[in-house]
């Protein structure tokens, strides 16, 4: 984003705050998104929609805003805009204080009110022209005072709902990349760590690999014993992939009941160690329903490994691994295929 966008970003940000104040919507994430929107008029119809509303007179109040929302806006997202807008405002009113704090004691009105009274006195001023000088003086610093301490107050207000806010809109950025049932990185995070960790490596030239897991047989799983129960062995494979990867690498929910790893500055041995070392702590745990303590067997996992070639796409570097997670599966399943050793006999099966 360039210094003109950030200008504007800005303004706009202001501007919605004064519409959600006027009209006692709570400044949530959510509603900032839409009246920033508004502000920045990149949505016309929204606009349209919203001028309308004020030319009938009709409230825009938080129901409103959440209804605009969902009707006018790619499910209210918070874009990046917004996330940099909160960070610069801070930075605004933050220099805003500091020159508050400098200038508070030698305000230039406050000065020019004091030396006007002081310039009125001469020799010849009666003790009347000296009490009214004083007089003058004291209104002046007392003015000064009580202004200074109001805008100050106001200002620390605003600070502190601006970092409220910055934190609800940083919460929704981390929550918009956490799988809401297993808890690691979904998707959409998978697909973002996954052009960082491809550029990084094109860049310092280390190893990147990419691990994809699939449990196997979950259908037959859910069939037997329940979605919900399916449910619970998702979550537990993925903290035995959270624990068992390594400090640097990136654990994501690919899919239903698929999973991947990126796995920066690892040579493809070492992640086959890891996938494997994973692949026999599934395979190790007995699962046994809580309520009941009725014996669920267990469940394993196949997957695949590729190696990122400079240059190559993610896309490619995605289907070799699912290639090898394939070929895991034709060899019998609960192994790990590497694309270097595609031919290898799989592990010894859980009987
Ligand atoms: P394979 O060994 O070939 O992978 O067999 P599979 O049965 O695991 O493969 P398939 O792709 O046929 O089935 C995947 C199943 O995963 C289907 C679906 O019931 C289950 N699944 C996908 N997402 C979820 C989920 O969020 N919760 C639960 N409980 N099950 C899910
Ligand atoms: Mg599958
Ligand atoms: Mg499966």
């Amino acid at each position: 984003m360039d210094g003109e966008q950030i200008e504007f970003a800005a303004e706009w940000s202001a501007q919605a705050l004064r519409h959600m104040a006027e009209n006692g919507i709570p400044p949530c994430p959510e509603n900032y998104a839409v009246w920033f929107r508004y502000a920045s008029g990149r949505t016309p119809e929204l606009n349209k929609e919203i001028d309308a509303r004020i030319a009938r007179q009709e409230p825009v109040n938080m129901d409103a805003t959440a209804e605009l929302r969902e009707r006018f806006m790619d499910d209210g997202k918070l874009t990046d805009v917004t996330l940099n807008t909160g960070a610069r405002l801070n930075t605004e009113v933050d220099r805003i204080l500091k020159i508050i704090e400098e200038t508070a004691g030698n305000s230039s009105t406050f000065g020019q009110s004091v030396r006007n009274a002081s310039e009125a006195l001469t020799n010849q001023s009666t003790p009347n022209d000296v009490a009214h000088a004083v007089e003058a003086i004291i209104a002046a610093s007392r003015k000064m005072e009580e202004r200074s301490a109001e805008l100050e107050e106001t200002l620390q207000a605003t600070k502190s709902e601006l970092n409220e806010m910055q934190q609800s809109l940083e919460k929704a950025h981390s929550e918009a990349r956490t799988d809401g049932l297993t808890g690691v990185n979904n998707r959409k995070a998978f697909d973002e760590a996954l052009v960082r960790e491809m550029a990084a490596a094109g860049a310092n030239g280390n190893p990147l690999c990419l691990v994809i897991g699939d449990i196997d047989h979950f259908k037959k799983f859910n069939d037997t014993f329940g979605h919900r129960t399916g449910d619970q062995v998702l979550k537990l494979v993925a903290n035995c992939l959270k624990t068992g990867a390594l400090s640097q690498h990136f654990v994501a929910r690919y899919g239903g009941e698929e999973f991947a790893v990126i796995m920066p500055a690892t040579e493809i041995e070492l992640a086959e160690s890891v996938a494997n070392k994973i692949r026999e702590t599934v395979q190790a745990r007995e699962l046994v329903k809580r309520s009941t303590g009725e014996s669920l067997g267990r469940v394993t996992m196949s997957m695949g490994i590729s190696l990122y070639r400079p240059g190559e796409t993610g896309a490619g570097l995605i289907e070799r691994a699912d290639g090898c997670l394939y070929a895991a599966k034709h060899a019998g399943r609960n192994c790990v295929i590497t694309e270097m050793h595609e031919t290898t006999v799989p592990q010894a099966k859980a009987s």
